[in-house]
């Protein structure tokens, strides 16, 4: 044999079968059959074997179980993004003519996409009002085939009764979806109570260490994973399993970080809400804030990130001064990690309220509570009192 031809024939290999305490990555785009009879092409991967690296190799596989298990779902599918999860569930479940809801609440991307491209499509997007609760009835039309529920909303953080709202769907055969990042599919138990489909930004608490953006959806029930399984087939909604296998090492430490990033989101959010500047904490773990009740009743903690919104004597220029002062608190988007972020949302729109320029959101990390307060402090003295 040439030596060309060694180097992508060798006759010598390591032993196979390392039994690795942790998942190997698999990087792969084709599968070798034993024989043509063994030749099947089939996005099934846990059922029918492997066929092709699209579909997922083992370390992305491995991931999506790892999800399911926790989620309690059917089957989860691992995609590029948060916002990929949520296109895909669009697409599986809408067509021309049909109807959705969700709430105005909703991530921004996820109502972006419906003004633009399902708009286009004919697909009719209606937002709700996020505290509609069992009210949502009522907008169900005989086209309804989706209802997006996310619980806190985004930014605004409005908690919603998701077990009324899902009880009004079945009622109606609709569909509902939740987008459940905030409780990064441990702190609200979306299946137990009824949601057919579940999405996350693992970029979030799972990935944990703002390296990666990768996504989940989860399915209830094998007819659901069958209807949404051929359109995330026909997307190829690929993810690299190098990234997969971040996300499987972010899954071992997320209990401690949660635990950690809970304790000291609580700690500032208290702190700030007794500040003679603050008018307003929106954290559903502080008794005072809006849907803190329903919040008890359905999760068993609270995450990271949270908004407080200044007193009207703060103008919005000082706002802005403010987020641009913090040291340790880092201008950028996206939440999760392990580094403390700010963010504005100059123009912010929400149907009940006007915030003004005045909300900030705070997404905590793993420093110290108490260096971080003395940080928001001296930002404050600085340049507001
Ligand atoms: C970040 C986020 C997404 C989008 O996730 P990407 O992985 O960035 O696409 C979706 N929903 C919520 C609630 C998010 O916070």
């Amino acid at each position: 044999m040439h030596w060309r031809s060694k180097l992508l024939h060798p006759t010598n290999h390591a032993p196979k079968d390392y039994n690795s305490l942790t998942t190997p990555v698999y990087r792969a785009s084709t599968v070798v059959f034993e024989n043509t009879k063994g030749i099947i092409d089939n996005w099934r991967q846990k059922t029918h074997g492997y066929t092709y690296g699209l579909f997922g190799s083992p370390t992305v596989v491995e991931l999506g179980i790892r999800i399911a298990e926790i989620e309690g779902a059917h089957h989860t599918f691992i995609v590029p993004g948060g916002q990929a999860a949520i296109s895909t569930v669009y697409l599986a479940f809408c067509k021309t003519g049909s109807h959705c809801l969700v709430p105005y609440s909703a991530y921004g991307p996820n109502k972006e996409l419906a003004y633009g491209l399902l708009k286009n499509m004919g697909i009719e997007v209606q937002t709700y009002d996020p505290s509609i609760g069992a009210g949502i009835a009522d907008l169900i039309k005989p086209n309804t085939h989706l209802i997006w529920t996310e619980s806190p909303g985004s930014i605004t953080m409005e908690i919603q009764d998701v077990p009324a709202i899902i009880k009004a769907a079945k009622a109606r055969g609709v569909a509902v979806a939740i987008d459940n990042t905030y409780s990064a599919g441990v702190m609200f138990d979306a299946f137990k109570h009824g949601v057919d489909v579940s999405v996350q930004a693992l970029t979030k608490y799972i990935g944990g260490h703002s390296d990666l953006v990768l996504g989940s959806l989860s399915v209830a029930n094998n007819a659901l994973y069958e209807k949404v399984g051929s359109i995330w087939a026909q997307l190829g909604m690929n993810v690299s399993p190098d990234d997969a296998s971040l996300a499987l090492r972010g899954l071992q430490t997320l209990g401690v970080r949660l635990e950690k990033l809970e304790a000291s989101a609580l700690k500032i959010a208290k702190w700030l809400k007794d500040h003679a500047d603050v008018e307003l904490v929106l954290h559903p773990a502080l008794p005072d804030c809006g849907g803190h009740e329903i919040w008890k009743r359905d999760f068993t903690g609270s995450a990271s990130v949270f908004s407080f919104v200044f007193k009207e004597h703060v103008p919005k220029e000082q706002v802005i001064t403010f987020v641009e002062s913090l040291k340790f608190f880092k201008l950028g988007f996206s939440w999760g990690g392990t580094q403390s972020l700010a963010m504005v949302y100059p123009g912010l729109h929400r149907p009940n309220r006007d915030y003004k320029d005045r909300l900030v959101r705070l997404n905590i990390g793993l420093e110290e509570p108490d260096d971080l307060i003395a940080d928001i402090s001296a930002a404050i003295e600085k340049v507001i009192r």
